[in-house]
């Protein structure tokens, strides 16, 4: 995919695959057209070049309301919750995506239990911190059952024990069968539950591969993950 913005390329040439039933990660510093990248996919930002394709089919024309009901899923950097509705509404709202009445409110149900979020189901999404929030917007994500999820800095504002919850339900995702795409800084996370990483730097991916040959590539080392 190809992105300019005025005569800054935030996306030169970069792309990715994610398959069914595992988790991709996207990491690179600060700018490197990773949440560009996901606008494109989820169909907010049309791309100068390039394609999105979802089983094989293009859907770079399609708008993200059509590529949400075939299964797109995704969550922002910057949180889009419905601040003002409940825990358990803003649930609702995406499992109204495929059942209606008591079908939904069960599948919200589901989703808060998945999230550990049952005893904060009345409470207003904007009154919740920012771990707790960021898991409501991926069990958002989850209450319309996509069969593609992306998620952007995720585990951005939790803590240890939080995130070690977070990486097993990611698995669990994927083990259903979603292909989970994972933007993260958070190396120790991307690196245990990812099955391929992607590095971007300056709109362009310059590695691929295990999180075990990621570690070991000296580029990617010297200049994201530290000598050390
Ligand atoms: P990342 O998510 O990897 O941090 P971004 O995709 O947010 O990177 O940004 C990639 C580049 O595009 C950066 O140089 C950023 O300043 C620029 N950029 C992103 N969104 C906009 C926008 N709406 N207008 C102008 N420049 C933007
Ligand atoms: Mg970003």
């Amino acid at each position: 995919m190809t992105v300019t913005f005025g005569g800054n390329r935030a996306l030169d040439g970069a792309g990715f695959a994610a398959e069914a039933g595992r988790v991709t990660g996207l990491i690179g510093p600060n700018g490197a057209g990773k949440s560009t990248l996901f606008d494109v996919v989820s169909g907010l930002r049309r791309p100068q070049s390039g394609h999105v394709t979802l089983d094989g089919r293009d859907i770079t024309r399609q708008t993200p309301a059509r590529r949400a009901r075939r299964g797109m899923a995704r969550t922002f950097q910057r949180l889009e919750l419905f601040g003002r509705l409940s825990v358990r509404d803003n649930l609702r709202v995406a499992a109204e995506l495929g059942a209606r009445g008591r079908e939904a409110d069960r599948t919200a149900d589901r989703v808060l239990d998945r999230i550990g979020l049952t005893t904060d189901a009345d409470t207003a999404a904007d009154a919740l911190p920012t771990g707790a929030a960021r898991l409501l917007e991926v069990g958002r994500a989850l209450a319309g059952r996509p069969r593609v999820l992306l998620l952007d800095e995720p585990a951005a504002g939790q803590d240890g024990e939080e995130t070690r919850r977070f990486a097993a339900l990611l698995s669990d995702v994927a083990g259903e069968g979603c292909a989970v795409v994972l933007v993260e800084h958070d190396m120790g996370l991307v690196m245990s539950v990812c099955d391929e990483v992607y590095v971007l730097d300056l709109g362009k991916v310059v590695a691929c591969g295990s999180p075990e040959a990621i570690q070991q590539d000296q580029t990617v080392l010297a200049a994201y993950l530290g000598e050390a």
